[in-house]
């Protein structure tokens, strides 16, 4: 504590001396997120520093044609299995349209298992037989071991996979983009679970094409605190660049290994990104010689296309400006009233990851209220 103390002290000495102001820091990923509201780092930041949230909770991101899919190969008997996190996931329909999500279709009599890992799923498939897929979601933290299991041909003849996984740096691309030349993120924390697979040097780009100052960091309340000093001495500085907070877990390369799987498994491909749209070359789809392994090719379903991508968060839900750091979960107007951990409406507040889940759980918003009741003093 005495530690967290003296780094907010450096933050506030920087930020008043150096007169900086309406600095927005993206936390890109939902772990750094919980940190940063479970450990309330929010009101250890300096007047005129914002920690934002960002787009890394995949679950909150998996567009909802894909839980349809999903929702819909389970009800026909096909076993569904998925990771504990996308289980509730509901899909874009609205509330009292029909089955939602795959809690919602295991209720219903549907074949859903959670399961821990994708061997885990393999394992299940091949003593139980009968047709399964996996709902392969996540990002380059979860898609290696997709590849693993069907480069190293552990997969048996009854499985396949729903394929849904997603690659971080261009959504941050696409961050920047939408929040246009006055951004106003002056700072991104990277995430540190997804470099320890790519590599720090994935996240040069952002200081190097976009001006702004970037650490990938660990996950312990210090680890962020670190972050948010160095990115406030780059920004005193003006000499934005990549910092790597996490050396203890993260290297500049990253893991050669998995990331040669998922180079050999996977063609990178635009992707749909929930509520927001296709994506350039932000996705991975199997490669032709492993179409076998595809659940969409597998069934005779069609992928989504920019033509066929309808926007899929159900009516009022904001998650997709909430995912780009434009809202936050209090601005929903149906946050934690519709909208609530043991009832949840729209994706964010499904996820482990989330942001409207960590607030709702970890008291985020108790700052807001009390900022709007009693003034910015709070
Ligand atoms: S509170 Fe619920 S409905 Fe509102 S943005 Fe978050 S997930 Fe969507």
């Amino acid at each position: 504590m005495r530690t967290a103390k003296a780094i907010a002290a450096a933050h506030r000495r920087l930020v008043e001396t150096r007169g900086i102001r309406d600095v927005k820091i993206m936390g890109f990923c939902g772990t750094h997120e919980w940190t940063i509201t479970h450990y309330g780092l929010r009101s250890l930041m300096p007047r005129g520093v914002e920690l934002v949230a960002g787009p890394g909770c995949p679950v909150c991101i998996t567009p909802g044609y894909y839980v349809e899919v999903a929702v819909k190969l389970a009800m026909e008997g096909v076993t569904v299995y998925t990771y504990g996190d996308a289980y509730r996931l509901p899909s874009g329909r609205p509330r009292g349209s029909g089955v939602r999500s795959l809690a919602e279709a295991r209720a219903q009599g549907g074949r859903v298992e959670i399961v821990y890992s994708v061997l885990d799923a393999v394992r299940r498939a091949r003593e139980r037989g009968g047709d399964s897929v996996f709902f392969a979601v996540g990002f380059e933290t979860t898609a290696p071991s997709t590849a693993a299991a069907i480069l190293r041909g552990r997969v048996p003849e009854n499985m396949s996979f729903l394929v849904v996984h997603r690659l971080t740096p261009p959504i941050m691309r696409y961050v920047f983009k939408i929040h246009g030349e006055r951004s106003p993120i002056r700072g991104v924390i990277a995430p540190g679970h997804v470099s320890t697979i790519i590599g720090a040097s994935a996240w040069r780009f952002v200081a190097e094409e976009y001006g702004v100052p970037v650490v990938v960091a660990g996950f312990e309340p210090l680890d962020v605190m670190l972050a948010v000093l160095e990115i406030i001495r780059m920004l005193v500085e003006g000499r934005p660049r990549l910092v790597n907070e996490y050396t203890r877990a993260v290297t500049w390369e990253g893991n050669p290994e998995a990331k040669r799987m998922m180079r050999e498994c996977f063609d990178v491909v635009d992707a749909a990104w929930r509520g927001i749209g296709f994506v350039p070359e932000s996705g991975l789809a199997l490669k032709e010689k492993y179409k076998r392994y595809d659940a969409l090719h597998q069934y005779g379903i069609p992928d989504l296309t920019p033509e066929t991508f309808k926007y899929d968060l159900p009516p009022g839900c904001r998650c997709a400006e909430v995912t780009l750091g434009i809202a936050k979960p209090t601005d929903c107007p149906l946050f934690m009233k519709a909208c609530t951990p043991s009832n949840p409406y729209g994706p964010c507040m499904v996820g482990s990851e989330g942001t409207c889940l960590i607030w709702a759980k970890y008291g985020g918003y108790i700052e807001e209220l009390l900022k709007s009741e009693i003034g910015e003093e709070a």
